[in-house]
């Protein structure tokens, strides 16, 4: 709903005034990059506002909790579950506050923490740590995209690194409303800012704190300091992380845009000297799983990360992925975030024009990788013509021993081989498998004829479970022209998109899907959250309705309720709004 009224016009007026004209977008083509999500989700919006410093957020939140909007917080939306834009229709206005313009990323403690600003992404924070010999708390596949450091936090994002888990923290700084209707600004970051917010909030933007009013805040978590453990009980029976998990939801983590951040405090961890790759093929699944029990149970040293590709998937991201692949070995991951802002701003420019087919600029890029040179180095093919499944474990020099003793002892075998990578394989081994994220889209937009839409699950499966290769019944597996099967496989953690064929119902057959996985044991979302596609379980339910009692930050996630609480109070706010 975003019908212009006078109370809208004064709001939108109010907004010029905070951030200047040109930071607040409206209209379908200018606001179409915000309002659409990466693989889905899409909606109409009042405005984009994008505050250039921290008391700009901070207004635009009053403006929008005294104009009675929703408010829908965006960072770098690459989201693939539609959990960072609107989606459908709202009982009211909504206004997209999108971060990007907010980045900032501050070392304190020697650089063994950091506090990200909310535009702040995982490449940036890479970059300023790397001099120190340090390394971010985070790895995911949309890293190179320019996913941001905040909106792993509100995902309680995964990603491939076995030994650190899902992003957490218990330290941050955030806007909620609360159930009286009115804005407050929470300081739980254990920095010693005053108690004024707007000063408040200059003062940390500009990094004018310091070492004494750090509290080192022992007692608080800026990192999963458990997962290690965790994820080497392989006899449980629940997973080893997953969105819904109760022991992860604490305040911004897992929020998914219930509160409004500010800032975020994390832990940082020393840098691997150097790291080995080892690229496992086999066509018997009981092989992997065996290696994965004894790397748990047995090895000193954890891997860094045990991908998973199936050679079906490896096929489709071979092809669909590979400008990806080669626009971020040719140009650097730094470049990709604007060069995806470019597509989106194209994508939205040609939706309007007539004559002009959909996914014109996915078209273009699809032609030109079907005629540039295979990418992918000779052994990676040589694996993917003999084996089905493919494990690609990187390890430390501390792990290396051990890693190639029990790999030399159990490859090769009647059904696998393995082969350690030399640093180019190694590295486009890991982009290859990060590029498979991105293929089922490419391909829905380059076979629209052929393609009615991708289910895309994001499961995890009971550490004890040995049995992870799926086996569908006949007639779910009839409509589907393509399954892709990859993920984070010492952590159980699977990305299944299925490439569905035209005509299909795909909400049933994901219906269809979803009590095979519960019979498995198995929780969903794992990593990306809810979003608008899958259903909250109770604990995600508790920490949204707990954030956001008024439901004013992004109603409707997780399938929740749209409808606007009341405030149980209406009487004045504070200095709030
Ligand atoms: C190619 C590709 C690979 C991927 N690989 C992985 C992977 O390996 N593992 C994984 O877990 N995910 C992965 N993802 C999903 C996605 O990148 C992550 O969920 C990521 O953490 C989202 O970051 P973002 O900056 O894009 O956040 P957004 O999508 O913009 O936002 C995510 C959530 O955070 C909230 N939010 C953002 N900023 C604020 C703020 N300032 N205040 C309050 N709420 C806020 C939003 O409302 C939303 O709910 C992948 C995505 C792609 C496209």
């Amino acid at each position: 709903m975003s019908r212009s009224t006078p109370a809208t016009h004064a709001l939108l007026d109010r907004l010029r005034q905070v951030v200047g004209a040109r930071h607040v977008l409206t209209g379908a083509k200018a606001t179409h990059r915000f309002s659409h999500g990466y693989r889905c989700g899409s909606g109409a919006v009042l405005a984009v506002v994008q505050p250039g410093s921290l008391v700009e957020q901070w207004r635009v939140l009053q403006a929008c909790v005294a104009a009675d909007v929703i408010l829908i917080c965006q960072a770098s939306n690459t989201g693939l579950t539609g959990g960072s834009t609107p989606d459908g229709v709202y009982d009211r206005p909504v206004v997209v506050l999108s971060t990007r313009r907010l980045t900032g990323v501050q070392l304190i403690r020697d650089g063994q923490q950091v506090v990200c600003l909310p535009g702040a992404t995982l490449y940036e924070l890479e970059a300023q740590l790397r001099p120190l010999g340090r390394e971010p708390h985070s790895v995911i596949g949309s890293s190179c995209i320019g996913a941001s450091v905040i909106g792993g936090v509100c995902n309680n994002s995964g990603g491939a690194l076995v030994r650190r888990g899902p992003a957490y923290t218990e330290l941050a700084l955030y806007a909620r409303v609360d159930e009286t209707g009115c804005l407050q600004l929470v300081n739980h970051l254990g920095i010693a800012l005053g108690d004024e917010p707007e000063a408040m909030l200059a003062r940390l933007e500009a990094g004018e704190y310091a070492p004494g009013d750090i509290d080192p805040a022992d007692q608080r978590a800026a990192s999963d300091h458990r997962y290690a453990d965790h994820v080497r009980a392989i006899d449980a029976a629940t997973p080893a992380r997953f969105n819904a998990d109760a022991t992860r939801l604490f305040e911004a983590s897992g929020s998914a845009g219930k509160v409004a951040l500010f800032a975020v405090r994390l832990d940082t961890f020393v840098k691997d000297a150097a790291t080995h790759v080892f690229y496992i093929g086999t066509n018997s699944a009981g092989e992997l799983t065996a290696l994965r029990r004894a790397i748990l149970a047995n090895f000193k040293a954890l891997p860094v990360a045990g991908e998973y590709l199936h050679r079906d998937c490896f096929d489709i991201a071979a092809r669909y992925g590979k400008d990806m692949y080669i626009a971020i070995r040719k140009l650097g991951t730094d470049r990709l975030p604007a060069l995806f802002a470019a597509k989106a701003r194209f994508d939205a420019l040609a939706a309007g024009l007539p004559f002009v087919p959909a996914s014109l600029s996915d078209r273009v890029l699809q032609w030109v990788a079907d005629r540039l040179p295979d990418h992918l180095p000779a052994r990676l093919w040589t694996w993917r013509d003999r084996y089905e499944h493919h494990l690609m474990l990187r390890v430390t020099g501390e792990g290396l021993a051990e890693t190639r003793a029990y790999l030399a002892a159990h490859f090769p075998s009647a059904d696998g081989d393995v082969f350690e990578c030399t640093p180019e394989e190694a590295t486009a081994a890991f982009l290859h498998r990060f590029a498979a994220a991105g293929a089922a889209i490419r391909y829905r937009q380059v076979h629209p004829a052929e393609v009615e839409d991708i289910v895309a699950l994001d499961i995890a499966l009971p550490r004890n479970g040995e049995d992870w290769v799926e086996r569908l019944p006949e007639a779910i597996e009839r409509p589907i022209l393509h399954k892709l099967y990859y993920g984070h496989f010492l952590c159980q953690v699977f990305h299944q998109d299925y490439i569905v064929a035209k005509g299909t119902d795909c909400v049933a057959l994901e219906h269809a899907m979803l009590p095979l996985l519960n019979l498995r044991g198995a929780e969903y979302p794992a990593e990306h959250n809810v979003g608008h596609l899958y259903e909250a379980k109770p604990a995600l339910r508790a920490h949204y309705a707990a954030l956001d009692p008024c439901n004013v930050f992004n109603p409707g996630i997780g399938h929740t309720s749209r409808i606007k609480r009341q405030p149980n109070v209406t009487g004045h706010c504070d200095a709030g709004h």
